[in-house]
């Protein structure tokens, strides 16, 4: 999940995540239904058990985890307002998701194999560490509302409030600092 320091020099720490649906051949569901989303599955199963298709809803599109991030002196990440560059603020989506890790290298995929590994440095709002964790989505994730909206109105997603990695100079990245999401 984690970046390298592929930006911001050696005391800082950028940081992507995204869903990467894991393999179908560590999925033990029955074949027909590998494609559909199955009733409750966000609380129904565990996260190794949960089909591509699932594993890709369950993310809340909050983009928070396209944030840059860097390690404070007291070894605790910091959040900034500044986003990745392939980033679109407007949608909290990634313009090149399939092609990401080509594009930036230090994008970390989240796996069901890595999830453990990096639940630790997301944000505590993020569906994958909070099913990890064995705690329940928050009311306003689309599974839960219903609506793709809700997590935006609950200001949680940084949609149309990030600041592009390409406008701003590396070693200004700490006056960008937030509050820890
Ligand atoms: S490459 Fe895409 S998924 Fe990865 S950090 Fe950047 S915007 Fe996010
Ligand atoms: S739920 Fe939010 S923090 Fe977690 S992977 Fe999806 S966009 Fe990133």
């Amino acid at each position: 999940m984690f970046k390298n320091c592929r930006t911001w020099g050696m005391a800082l720490v950028a940081t992507g995540v995204n869903a990467v649906a894991p393999a179908l051949r560590a999925l033990r569901i029955p074949a027909k239904e590998i494609h559909v989303l199955r009733p409750g599955f966000w609380h129904r199963y565990e996260l190794s058990e949960l089909n591509p298709r699932e594993w890709e809803a369950l993310c809340d599109g909050c983009g928070l985890c396209c944030l840059l991030k860097f390690w404070t002196e007291d070894d605790e990440i910091a959040y900034t307002n500044v986003h990745c560059r392939l980033l679109d603020c407007s949608t909290c989506r990634c313009r090149h998701y399939p092609a990401r890790k080509k594009i930036v290298p230090d994008c970390i995929k989240l796996t069901p194999g890595s999830v453990r590994e990096h639940a630790p440095n997301m944000p505590s709002s993020c569906a994958y560490r909070l099913r990890l964790e064995g705690k329940p989505l928050h009311d306003w994730h689309h599974l839960v509302s219903g609506s793709r909206e809700t997590v935006d109105k609950a200001g949680v997603s940084i949609k149309n409030r990030g600041i592009c990695e390409t406008t701003i100079a590396p070693d200004r990245l700490a006056e960008h600092t937030i509050e820890t999401p």
